[in-house]
């Protein structure tokens, strides 16, 4: 649980290095094992992560009680409710990163405008229904428009990745605001030429090969 704690703050600090976060925007979270309990660490709430140190993070149970001294990030609803019904979310991270903000303002979907839109699980970036920070209906809207993806953007607000573990929801998230720079130069020069269903079939095929084996 201690290296849990130490590889979760790594990770919001990297979060801010990489540009994708800033001040106390966004949070993360990993699933976690305390007291034979099953539950998340989560960061805390209104918190820069260079301050944090480890009995900041809070433990939330999936039924949403909190352990730890810290008030757990206003996000933990949508956070427990992807642990609860996701047995493929090891970790969550959400970001107010730059390019993915600014397109979730439009409140569009990304379209296959290049092939690793596959990497997050179909032919499309969905875009959830606006909701207010923090609330139910927020994350009544991340599971609708998560639904076969391990990433979205939140309208008016940012974006948010789910991936196996740790590691992975870093990269995830990296690649998410890669993609939506991308998507944004691209419409600068023009209208991008979109890959057709059986291309982005082709490419979730290959993903699936895709890498080093485990
Ligand atoms: P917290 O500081 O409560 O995690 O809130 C940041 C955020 O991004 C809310 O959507
Ligand atoms: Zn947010």
């Amino acid at each position: 649980m201690d290296e849990l704690r130490r590889q979760l703050i790594a990770g919001a600090r990297r979060l801010d290095a990489a540009g994708l976060n800033r001040g106390t925007a966004g949070n993360l979270s990993v699933r976690a094992v305390a007291h034979g309990a099953a539950g998340f660490l989560i960061t805390p709430t209104g918190m820069e992560s260079a301050a944090l140190v480890a009995e900041d993070l809070v433990f939330l149970h999936l039924d949403g009680r909190p352990e730890g001294c810290r008030r757990p990030s206003s996000e933990w609803r949508f956070h427990c409710d992807l642990y609860a019904t996701r047995a493929d979310a090891g970790a969550i991270v959400h970001a107010h990163s730059p390019f993915a903000t600014s397109l979730a303002c439009l409140r569009q979907d990304i379209p296959p405008f290049h092939y690793m839109i596959a990497r997050f699980g179909g032919d499309s970036l969905r875009c959830a229904a606006y909701a207010t920070f923090g609330t139910q209906a927020l994350s009544d809207a991340v599971q609708a428009a998560l639904t076969d993806r391990r990433g979205c953007l939140l309208a008016n607000h940012g974006m948010l990745v789910v991936g196996r573990d740790l590691a992975q929801a870093l990269a995830l998230a990296v690649e998410l605001e890669a993609l939506c720079e991308q998507y944004w130069r691209a419409c600068q020069l023009g209208r991008p030429v979109l890959l057709d269903a059986a291309e982005m079939a082709r490419v979730s095929e290959r993903f699936a090969g895709y890498g080093q084996p485990d």
